[in-house]
């Protein structure tokens, strides 16, 4: 890129293409344009008020900040109005509830599982390992009984995606690791864990769900902003991108906040190479069904794991804990599920609401006769959720990315840079800000880093 004052285009008015907007008009520079697909931004962290006034998020989601500028944007954004909510996580197994993390409070399971868990954990710490996988490094880290009981059962139904099939780059602080102190004590001296990780309370606000950050954003990038504007083609050589409607749009910069593999597969003139490392990308889609019930939710807990096949959801999300105004009345509760699909594991979407509400009362969730109490239902099923980090993922960024760096494209956010250990929205809208830094006043990126094949700072941050 050679130009002083480029023309940017970006794909995109989700979390990333929204952060490279707002910091754009920080700047006071004017020579850009976002392309959107929808009519409505913030993408997978949008959310939607159904006709009945309940408030759904596309899964839970939950506000980990990393970084300064973020915060102080969310701030901006939120200014006094938002809840502030203790992390209360839950695993439902065996029938009854455990405080998460799992293995730190395992001492109310059967007898025979918790004897399984404990030997499998003392044989893992006596043993070397060297694991290839994500399955191999869950065996290594947690033993055969932990492993078994409930981190391989769970990742299958968040990922829809055998651990055989996924590295462990990612883990970082995704995954609370083992403390075998801490087992121990629980499971010896009687003593539970209830906290974990560096975000034990998050704020979230008060009105319209997640997608409210984003809805204050828009009114940053308004007058830069294309809706129901997708997408049909990139030319990397003339550099123009072509809408759907027939509109050309020529860029010197262009960050792309679609997902990578359809913007190798929209792209023209792309090496053999680089359009055969997209089948090293693998991702899984969702059935995000929401149930609201008229009474009151009889708990405080956030959000809960149901690590066994017998129901379909991976979490629940107790949405009317969040806010009072995620419901229309105060006195209502309003499930939020998540259900994991991939060729790997189908999830028929004709029957899903049905399947989702009858385990909600399989785990005592909602009494039998809170059936008739449903005022409300909700189901939203996109394609793409997860980027799954695959065995094969860092070679295929490590083929596709720096070609498109040589054209002056930046493929970033959730599924544009295909990095689940930054996809979340602080990663995701600070990636759309380093972007621009890097663009307009040479500054390195420090979120997004190469992956793959001689790339310098290979793995989690
Ligand atoms: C189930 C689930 C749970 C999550 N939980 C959390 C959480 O707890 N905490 C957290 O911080 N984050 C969470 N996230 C992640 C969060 O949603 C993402 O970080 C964020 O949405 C990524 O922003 P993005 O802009 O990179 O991508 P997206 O949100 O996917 O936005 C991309 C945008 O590009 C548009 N687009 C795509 N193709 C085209 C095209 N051809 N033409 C024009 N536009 C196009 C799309 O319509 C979309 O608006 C969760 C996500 C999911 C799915």
């Amino acid at each position: 890129m050679s130009t002083a004052d480029p023309r940017i285009v970006i794909i995109g008015a989700g979390p990333t293409g929204l952060g490279a907007g707002y910091r754009l008009q920080e700047l006071g520079y004017d020579d850009w344009v976002i392309l959107e697909a929808n009519d409505y931004v913030g993408g997978l962290a949008t959310s939607f008020t159904d006709d009945a006034g309940f408030t759904y998020d596309i899964g839970g989601h939950v506000m980990f900040s990393h970084y300064p500028y973020y915060d102080q944007l969310v701030e901006k954004l939120m200014g006094g109005d938002f809840t502030e909510l203790n992390r209360e996580a839950w695993v439902w197994m065996e029938d009854r509830f455990i405080a998460y993390p799992f293995q730190n409070n395992i001492r109310s399971l059967e007898p025979q599982t918790v004897f399984e868990c404990v030997t499998g954990l003392i044989e893992a710490q006596r043993t070397e390992h060297n694991p290839a996988n994500f399955k191999e490094w869950v065996d290594a880290v947690f033993g055969k009984g932990i492993a078994e009981h409930f981190m391989i059962p769970y990742n299958f139904k968040v990922w829809a995606t055998p651990a055989e099939l996924m590295n462990w780059v990612w883990i970082g602080e995704r995954v609370a690791v083992v403390d075998v102190q801490a087992i121990l004590r629980n499971v010896i001296l009687g003593e539970d864990q209830r906290s974990w990780g560096p975000n034990n309370t998050f704020k979230y606000p008060l009105r319209g769900g997640t997608g409210f950050l984003y809805e204050g954003l828009r009114t940053f990038v308004e007058s830069h902003l294309e809706l129901e504007t997708p997408v049909a083609s990139v030319d990397p050589e003339a550099k123009v991108v072509r809408t759907k409607d027939g509109r050309t749009w020529p860029y010197d910069v262009l960050l792309s906040t679609m997902p990578l593999n359809r913007l190798i597969g929209c792209a023209e003139h792309v090496p053999d190479a680089v359009g055969g490392a997209t089948d090293g990308l693998h991702w899984s889609g969702s059935h995000i069904a929401g149930v609201g019930v008229d009474r009151q939710a009889d708990t405080t807990k956030n959000w809960i794991y149901f690590p066994e096949p017998d129901v379909p959801f991976y979490r629940i999300t107790y949405l009317s804990n969040y806010s009072p105004y995620m419901t229309p009345e105060p006195d209502q509760t309003l499930f939020l599920t998540e259900t994991s699909r991939s060729a790997h594991k189908p999830e028929d979407a004709e029957t899903i609401v049905q399947r989702v509400v009858d385990g909600l009362v399989q785990t005592r969730l909602m009494e039998e006769d809170d059936r008739e109490r449903i005022v409300t239902t909700w189901l939203c099923s996109p394609d793409m959720t997860y980027p799954v980090p695959s065995v094969t993922r860092d070679a295929a960024l490590g083929t596709i990315q720096p070609w498109l760096r040589s054209k002056d494209i930046w493929s970033r956010g959730r599924f544009g840079a295909w990095l689940y250990e930054i996809g979340n929205m602080d990663h995701s809208t600070m990636q759309g800000v380093e972007f621009v830094n890097q663009v307009l006043a040479g500054e390195p990126e420090t979120v997004w880093v190469p992956r793959g094949e001689g790339a310098a700072g290979e793995g989690v941050r």
